[in-house]
């Protein structure tokens, strides 16, 4: 910040932490291209870290294949998700669209372990529609950055309600997390599910049990 920027007089045209605006949610700014010999590095200093030796035959390409892996697991940072509504087309079409047990891969952020699971998109259109694949692809956009399971969830219905100009969105994730079954608590089996009703799904509780009714059939 410039010493300009932080004068008494433009001090009170700050927005507060609280009042300021969360960003749109199809706001999207790519992030850099992915930095692959700095992750090899970092993945070298890891297995030194843990006590191998990074030289030994077994690991010598590891570095690599793990900087390229991270690479394709956060692709979504660099994918906007626009990308998928741009053919969007107007049809007179006012029932749910519904598209179930979408398959998912996210990576945890606190652990950077993947969660893996399905996803069930849903929306009212307002008079356009996407093709129903672009369901998905959507999911997997935003499934593939450093994620948690909650914000992936509002991501993906904040991002249809806005972009498609839904009546209502509606979206259930179910998703097993290694973080949890693997290590910590290690419960197997154990799925989390995140649900984000917007618009009339959250509104009107007719068109909520509709669209539940539809996801549990
Ligand atoms: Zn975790």
């Amino acid at each position: 910040m410039t010493p300009t920027e932080n004068s008494p007089e433009n001090m009170n045209n700050q927005t507060s932490p609280d009042t300021q605006a969360r960003p749109h949610p199809s706001d999207f700014t790519p992030h850099p291209p992915v930095d692959l010999p700095r992750i090899q590095a970092a993945v070298r200093e890891i297995l030194l870290a843990v006590g191998e030796d990074p030289d030994r035959e077994g690991l010598l390409n590891t570095p690599d294949r793990v900087a390229r892996m991270y690479a394709e697991l956060f692709a979504g940072l660099r994918q906007d998700p626009r990308q998928h509504t741009q053919k969007a087309f107007h049809e007179n079409y006012d029932e749910i669209v519904l598209l179930k047990d979408i398959p998912f891969y996210s990576i945890c952020e606190h652990h950077l372990l993947p969660f893996v699971g399905h996803a069930h998109v849903g929306y009212l259109p307002r008079g356009q529609v996407i093709g129903v694949s672009k369901l998905a692809r959507i999911v997997s956009a935003f499934a593939r950055r450093p994620q948690m399971q909650e914000r992936l969830t509002t991501q993906i219905a904040e991002f249809l309600m806005a972009e498609m100009n839904a009546r209502g969105v509606a979206v259930v994730l179910q998703a097993t997390h290694t973080c949890m079954t693997i290590r910590g608590a290690q419960r197997p089996g154990a799925a989390m599910v995140t649900s984000a009703m917007l618009g009339i799904f959250r509104k009107d509780a007719r068109s909520r049990a509709e669209v539940l009714s539809l996801l549990k059939s």
